[in-house]
């Protein structure tokens, strides 16, 4: 029997961002340089292949640093950590290599600059995200978290003369602007970044979704379930009126979500690397007469340098 045609739409851009590269790159160098194992705190970046693939070359994930022996190499992750963390880290004199990545700490250093100008910070992201409790983590004073409008109706401030917001670099640009005016509506005097804080790649892959849910029945995002960025794009996808899918690789697709589709939109999150979405292709092929195609998008040439602990090997 002949397949059923279906038409494939890559997103342009999707997948790996700078700070995720620079990340990845910067446990493999590790590894490399001073040999295996290399403590993690935190997963590098959100995506349990990329964590699968460095555990399997010798790095060790764990979640605070008490649980890292004296002198072992220690590698904070993409998201950032608190003071309190690195202090810790500075008492025990963990040889520490920092893959923060370069546009959440432009994040921290923005909230320092307007706490030390007395204001009080409010920080627009989700509870319990590690970037979150970084940022949080990197001002002496309480810092606000508000997540959702309700979240702004219901803030407690010192001042509302002296305020100040920042926002968690992997949000929705929707969901973000939305919050900022009602910041804006309820207290006039609050300041905040001229440009966002989202990230380049966070916006970038929002608007390739965007201009692909417009044309597509179905959209599959790859991603982890605990990234943020990739729930935000699968978000998008539902609010545009598409039904839109977050998946870890093929085995997760469902046949019935395909059931009478016949063009699919696939994106991934900026944790996910191009090797899932070649799988999901793979797979897709192998039941469909498939079409291939890339939409027309951004390329992106952002790259970040290296610490100098691993710059060379
Ligand atoms: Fe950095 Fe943006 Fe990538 Fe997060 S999504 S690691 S902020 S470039």
């Amino acid at each position: 029997m002949p397949k059923t045609p279906l038409r494939l739409i890559l997103a342009q851009p999707r997948g790996f961002c700078a700070g995720v590269e620079r990340a990845i790159e910067i446990v493999e160098r590790a590894l490399q340089k001073y040999g295996a194992p290399v403590y993690v705190r935190h997963e590098i970046v959100h995506n349990k292949f990329v964590v699968d693939d460095l555990r399997s070359k010798g790095a060790i994930f764990v979640s605070e640093l008490d649980e890292v022996p004296t002198g072992a190499i220690t590698v904070f992750s993409a998201h950032g950590v608190s003071e309190k963390v690195e202090n810790e880290a500075k008492l025990r004199d963990l040889p520490v290599i920092d893959a923060t990545c370069p546009l959440v700490t432009k994040v921290h250093k923005e909230a320092q600059r307007n706490e030390a100008e007395g204001k009080q910070v409010i920080l627009i992201g989700h509870a319990g995200h590690p970037e979150v409790e970084g940022t949080s983590g990197r001002v002496k004073g309480e810092v606000l978290l508000v997540s959702t409008e309700e979240d702004v109706s219901n803030v407690q401030v010192i001042d509302p003369l002296k305020l100040a917001y920042v926002t968690q670099t992997t949000l929705s640009v929707d969901d973000t602007s939305v919050i900022i005016e009602k910041l804006k509506t309820r207290f006039p005097a609050i300041v905040g970044p001229e440009l966002r804080d989202i990230c380049y790649a966070t916006q970038n892959r929002q608007n390739a979704v965007r201009d692909l849910a417009k044309i597509v029945d179905v959209l599959l995002v790859i991603g982890s379930v605990n990234s943020s960025n990739s729930n935000r794009l699968r978000d998008l996808g539902e609010e545009m009126g598409v039904a839109s899918y977050l998946i870890n690789n093929e085995h997760d697709i469902r046949p019935e979500w395909l059931h009478h589709v016949t063009t699919i939109g696939i994106t991934a999150g900026a944790s996910a690397p191009e090797v899932l979405t070649a799988r999901v292709i793979d797979y897709l092929n192998d039941q469909y007469n498939v079409t291939l195609e890339t939409m027309d998008g951004v390329i992106e040439r952002t790259k970040f340098k290296l610490p100098k602990e691993v710059e060379s090997l």
